[in-house]
């Protein structure tokens, strides 16, 4: 029984971002729907060949989606929200819970799990009714069949659904499994008499402590779903970490199989989980991240885990979907570089091979592991990756390096210094990334800009947006970042033991991609990255003009990170760059430096017993990063998502002189949250929701000002928006801003 060789899953989105463009077109009205049909078949088809050429012998199916996975989910079991439901058609009111139109609201967005891919967040009430429709599954297993491909269809499972799921009118999503489970117990029913062979379900909630009980319950919700008379084999999945006691509880029950993460989770876990007469599914090569496997080792584990199982497959340790497609579009890497890579179709070729070499031994194999273990060697000891001076400056570091003089003592001289008016007003940075800026930027890569060209048309637009803020009448200006392409990779293509993709896209969240850069060696900065913008800036006003730079922890966290060596290492080696570079902001005259943290909250560990170390070498870097300079120069950072809790202590922590927060959308309740730990810092609660297009009153934001001086004192209190502005539009941002303005003078009087 059983089969050898899979993946978990695979990205959707196209190696070209077909799926992209094709989706895209089709909300511009551009391309017909059966044309989106076509293409996404067409992906969908070559894709299991790809993985049949490979070798694979079990094919995942249904990992295909036109936006998001649980968005699928949602359709599936009948659980999208109300208020698409006179959407008539299908696809239309897919696409509306996804995107929203003119008079619906969008799902809610988030990250799943650690990943940078954000899913869109079923909303389950009391009164949700549940109802299957099974097309999409059935189909896509119809179409694999058809092809003669050993398919197996892949559902999100009910616990991981409901435990990511948002309660409306106080309902805790999980507390209705049970009316889930007959739709469960009913596709599987359909799938076996569709004719399908195995069943993967993902749990990957069960790496998580989201939720108490959930290895209890995993054993209630598997003992049942187990139990359904004619059924395909059941695999159920977990990825993204250990699963702990999960493991044994599922060994309990009668599924079949069960997939784990061996890159981040442990074999002991597995080897102990009593799952002698079950198909494992051990992920040993990493979805997640794009290093070459050490095939050597990995055998060895798979090598040691065979004896505790019944059967063994080979597979990734989750979803290729969080990296890119091929390695064959990276013609600008060197050989040696690309030899420590491996991206999904070479992650492919991995899996075989470790598969072919478990069955025929690994001389079978010997070629691939000869490659393996000699780009491997290449590794140890490539100059790029372990810098002397670095590590000498590194090594010579005291806890003094990241500390600074005590707050209260900055305050007072910080403010000497700049003069502001109470309630001070800024924004975060960015101003509208106009097609004009993108298209020069495109001119410059094509090679039809120059560099002198490009300087001064970016030159031009720093003027503009300087000349508005003082026109609107803000108080500390940003020069815009009109130069940045994006707030880690413009620092990443600065920054040496970092590798720019050319075409390494990931999807972020529907049409979405992004092209996270590689940091591969230490990290060091030849050269000022943001001195030359900021003084130009300066030179044109009389007000401060804020210096901006993006903090470690975020650089890391959209980055794909090297494995060689902790975390926190490399944390500090990026650190160190930016406590460079605020050092020459600093000599050039700058007198206010923003260090942006929006994702300290997304690398926090899944497991509680790991935040901690997490916290404290997070918070750690971003001090060494901002504790050089002198006592009046005021730093600030920049955090923006939802849900502050876990982290909001890590946020006094970081020690910043000046802190702004999303805030606008949750009515200032994150200022109760830092009032609960003594917060005695500078605040800025964003006083308008910058990611919709609409204008916002004085009024809305008078009212708000007048929330947070409840809770903040005038004198700790900034104004300024929820996040940078680079997606509106000039004409919003002038309207939104001069608003703003009127309201932080009229709470002034
Ligand atoms: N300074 C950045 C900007 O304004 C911050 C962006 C972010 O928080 N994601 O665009
Ligand atoms: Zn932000």
């Amino acid at each position: 029984m059983g089969f050898h060789t899979t993946v978990t899953g695979t990205a959707r989105i196209g190696a070209d971002r077909e799926l992209k463009h094709a989706v895209e077109g089709y909300w511009a009205g551009r391309l017909s729907r059966e044309e989106l049909h076509r293409v996404a078949a067409d992906l969908r088809r070559s894709g299991r060949q790809q993985l049949l050429a490979a070798g694979l012998d079990s094919i995942p199916v249904n990992t295909f989606s036109y936006y998001d996975q649980m968005l699928d989910m949602a359709a599936t079991l009948g659980a999208l929200p109300p208020r698409v439901a006179a959407i008539a058609d299908p696809l239309d009111r897919y696409f509306a819970a996804a995107r929203g139109t003119a008079d619906v609201l969008p799902l809610e967005m988030t990250k799943w799990f650690d990943t940078n891919y954000h899913y869109l967040v079923p909303e389950i009430g009391p009164d949700t009714v549940f109802g299957l429709d099974a097309a999409t599954v059935l189909a896509d297993l119809a179409e694999a069949l058809a092809d003669d491909v050993p398919a197996r269809p892949v559902v999100i499972g009910p616990i991981t659904f409901l435990g990511l799921s948002k309660g409306v009118d106080d309902l805790v999503p999980l507390d209705r499994i049970d009316d889930l489970l007959p739709l469960y117990e009913q596709l599987l029913t359909d799938l076996a008499a569709a004719g399908a062979e195995w069943v993967q379900i993902d749990e990957p909630i069960l790496v998580t402590d989201a939720h108490d009980g959930l290895a209890a319950l995993a054993e209630r919700v598997y003992s049942r779903l187990s139990a359904v008379a004619a059924r395909p084999r059941l695999l159920v999945q977990t990825y993204f970490g250990d699963a702990g006691d999960a493991l044994a509880a599922l060994g309990r029950t009668d599924i079949d199989g069960v997939g784990v993460d061996l890159v981040r989770g442990s074999v002991a876990t597995v080897e102990a989980a009593g799952l002698a007469d079950k198909l494992v599914v051990a992920g040993i090569v990493d979805g997640h991240n794009v290093w070459r496997t050490d095939l050597d080792a990995a055998l060895a584990v798979l090598t040691d885990l065979r004896p505790h199982v019944g059967t063994l497959a080979v597979s990734t340790s989750c979803s290729t979907l969080h990296v890119p497609y091929s390695l064959a579009p990276e013609t600008g890497l060197d050989d040696v570089l690309r030899g420590w890579l491996a991206f999904a179709a070479e992650k492919f070729d991995e899996v075989v091979a470790l598969s072919r070499a478990l069955t025929d031994g690994r001389d079978a194999q010997a070629a691939a592991f000869d490659a393996a273990r000699a780009a491997l060697a290449t590794r140890a000891d490539d100059p790029r990756r372990h810098d002397a001076d670095l590590r000498a400056r590194l090594a010579g570091l005291t806890d003094a390096d990241r500390i600074r003089t005590a707050a209260t003592q900055r305050q007072e001289l910080s403010r000497a210094h700049l003069a502001l008016p109470t309630l001070p007003t800024t924004t975060i940075g960015s101003f509208p990334q106009t097609g004009d800026i993108r298209a020069a930027r495109a001119r410059l890569r094509a090679g039809t800009l120059d560099a002198e060209q490009y300087r001064a048309q970016m030159e031009a637009e720093i003027a503009a947006v300087i000349a508005l803020q003082e026109q609107i009448g803000l108080d500390v200006l940003v020069h815009g970042e009109p130069e940045r392409n994006d707030m880690v990779q413009y620092f990443a293509e600065q920054l040496t033991g970092f590798f720019a993709t050319a075409n390494g896209w990931v999807q972020s969240y529907g049409s979405r991609c992004v092209r996270p850069p590689i940091l591969f060696g230490d990290v060091q900065r030849p050269a000022p990255m943001t001195v030359d913008w900021a003084v130009y800036a300066q030179g044109l006003t009389d007000k401060p003009v804020k210096g901006m730079l993006t903090g470690p922890v975020t650089i890391l966290a959209w980055s794909f990170v090297r494995d060689d060596q902790p975390l926190a290492q490399t944390a500090d080696q990026v650190a160190l760059a930016i406590r460079d570079e605020t050092l020459d902001l600093q000599e050039a005259g700058i007198g206010i430096i923003q260090v942006d943290e929006p994702a300290l909250r997304e690398l926090l560990p899944l497991r509680a017993t790991e935040r901690a170390a997490y916290l404290e070498w997070a918070v750690n870097a971003f001090k060494l990063s901002t504790a050089g300079v002198n006592d009046e120069t005021q730093i600030h950072t920049h955090l923006c998502y939802s849900e502050f809790g876990d982290v909001i202590g890590a946020i006094a922590d970081l020690d910043a002189d000046v802190t702004s927060i999303e805030a606008a959308r949750s009515h200032m309740e994150v200022l109760d949250d830092l009032n609960a730990i003594g917060f005695a810092a500078e605040v800025g609660p964003g006083v308008y929701d910058i990611h919709s297009p609409r204008v916002p009153a004085a009024e809305e934001m008078t009212t708000l000002l007048a929330e947070a001086l409840a809770a903040v004192p005038a004198d700790r209190l900034w104004v300024n928006p929820d996040c940078g502005l680079k997606t509106r539009t000039t004409a919003q941002v002038t309207a939104a801003l001069t608003a703003m303005v009127d309201a932080a003078k009229a709470v002034r009087a």
